[in-house]
């Protein structure tokens, strides 16, 4: 039998219908003021809707839809086994519309079509059963007290959660939060990216089509400092969940403070050490994750291995392969199957990224890379990008410049690797290649990060938390854990005659 044919993803994209409204208490609605911003594809510059631009007068609106929907208990109080039903469905219609998805999530933010389809689509279906599966599972307490009381300590949904996302993953870093929020029970006013705004709001249609009542889910479309803002702002919401920079973290928790003391949780942003030890017995398995640990995803990504940190008798021997690979991944059509490096959310994040890159030229070597590609396309595309002899006090290793840029930094020995790993004001991520176990497991301890890789880069699974040490976050998203988020823990005395 022959093989289908594999689909021309561009001729796709035109038969594509977009919807850039916001979804409220069950339907399609434009921005109360009437404004909307202009979604522009980073392929190639094409405009491909126009997206309501909300700000405080639509988030207090879905904030009033949620909070009528979690009171009347529409949502919080069915059924475990309920909730369940109806976010296996949603699991099954994201797979069922995953090209749809796929393909909006690599026109809107620029990823490879060929991740869109292998990885966010995937993970976000997973995410949704995965907890649909647990939450009929959890049983609450009972503390050891005296026989004539009863003091149970059960976990109740926290009520309505605001849920702001950017645009890097933007289907799995809402599912991280919505799947166990919706899962315990929760309403949600969720805000994606105005970078990435289009799969958030096909997905509350499909979550509405799975049988999630009206109300439980609302997607406000808009800016940070709008529709953001707002809800950080809000007191009638009660906890924010945020995923982002950290500079605009320290904002959200602000808002709490300002506002109602929200309950608040933070993955922010990154700039992982990744170690190559001397000792590390695969090198070349070495070198291929240090590459994929920084141009993956065009390097936005939150726990990209940004600092490759290279024992000096590896060093040169490691940075061959490296720089092979660097030319081999070359910025291609992100709607070609077999491009692996795409295209850059926007221009601003371009710029961005060129200007790291230029101060980079002044503090370090620029080995290969340096330089946008693909300019006649109209979109936004960065070379891979490797500097040598970096500094760890340099700019370009203390900041998170989050594109497809590598800073190379050697030591001698695993305590100076540690040290230098550790020297940044963020923790979500570290890497350490070693055959030795002593060394691997004294340097697994050591490292101050949520995640650390042993022998590996980006190993990933929905049961394993996922979150930073430091100025990287406050919180876990991901596994059992992330209920912790999403609910608020009672204690009942029973006193018994
Ligand atoms: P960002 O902080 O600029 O924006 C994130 C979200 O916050 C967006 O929805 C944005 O509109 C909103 N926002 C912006 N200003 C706001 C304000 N004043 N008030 C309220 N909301 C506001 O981040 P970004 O550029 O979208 O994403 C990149 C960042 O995300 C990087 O720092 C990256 O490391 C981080 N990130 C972290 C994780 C993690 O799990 N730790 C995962 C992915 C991305």
């Amino acid at each position: 039998m022959n093989k289908p044919a594999s689909p021309n993803w561009a001729e796709r994209a035109k038969q594509l219908n977009i919807q850039g409204k916001s979804f409220i208490n069950g339907q399609y609605v434009s921005a109360a003021s009437e404004q909307t911003f202009d979604c522009i594809s980073p392929i190639d510059g094409r405009h491909l809707t126009q997206v309501a631009a909300c700000d405080q007068v639509d988030v207090d609106k879905a904030v009033a839809a949620a909070r009528a929907a979690f009171n009347d208990g529409r949502w919080s109080r069915l059924h475990p086994s309920k909730r369940k039903s109806v976010l296996l469905r949603l699991a099954d219609l994201i797979e069922k519309n995953a090209d749809e998805l796929a393909l909006l999530e690599t026109l809107d933010m620029g990823k490879p079509i060929r991740d869109s389809l292998s990885i966010d689509i995937p993970a976000t279906a997973r995410c949704f059963r995965w907890y649909a599966e647990a939450v009929d599972k959890l049983y609450d307490e009972v503390a050891p007290t005296a026989h004539n009381v009863l003091a149970t300590i059960t976990r109740e949904p926290l009520g309505v959660c605001g849920v702001i996302v950017p645009w890097n993953f933007p289907l799995i870093m809402a599912a991280w939060k919505l799947a166990p929020a919706l899962a315990a029970g929760n309403s949600i006013v969720l805000k994606p990216a105005e970078q990435s705004s289009l799969t958030a709001v096909r997905l509350a249609a499909l979550a509405a089509e799975a049988g999630i009542p009206d109300g439980v889910l609302n997607v406000v479309t808009g800016l940070g400092q709008d529709a953001g803002q707002a809800i950080g702002l809000h007191r009638d919401i009660d906890g924010v969940f945020f995923t982002g920079s950290t500079a605009v973290g320290k904002y959200i928790l602000q808002y709490s403070a300002q506002s109602n003391m929200k309950k608040v949780g933070l993955e922010c942003g990154g700039k992982s050490g990744h170690i190559i030890l001397a000792d590390c017995g695969d090198l070349d398995a070495a070198a291929e994750a240090a590459a994929f640990g920084i141009f993956f995803n065009q390097g936005e990504m939150c726990s990209a291995g940004s600092r490759l940190i290279l024992d000096a008798p590896i060093r040169d021997a490691v940075m061959d392969k490296i720089l092979k690979f660097a030319k081999s991944m070359q910025p291609g059509d992100p709607l070609d199957p077999t491009t692996r490096l795409g295209a850059m959310v926007d221009k601003t994040h371009t710029e961005r990224v060129m200007d790291y890159i230029a101060s980079g030229k002044q503090e370090a070597e620029l080995l290969v890379g340096g330089k946008q590609a693909r300019l006649e396309t109209g979109g936004c595309y960065i070379e891979p990008t490797v500097f040598d002899k970096v500094s760890n006090q340099a700019r370009i290793a203390q900041e998170e410049i989050f594109g497809p840029v590598l800073a190379v930094i050697t030591v001698n020995g695993v305590d100076e690797a540690i040290q230098v790993a550790n020297e940044s004001i963020y923790g979500l991520a570290a890497g350490v290649w070693s055959d030795n176990v002593n060394t691997l497991y004294k340097a697994t301890r050591a490292l101050k990060a949520g995640v650390v890789y042993a022998n590996c880069y980006d190993a990933d699974d929905i049961t394993t938390p996922f979150g930073g040490y430091k100025q990287s976050g406050i919180g876990r998203d991901k596994s059992l854990h992330a209920f912790d988020k999403y609910t608020e823990l009672k204690t009942t005395w029973l006193k018994l005659r």
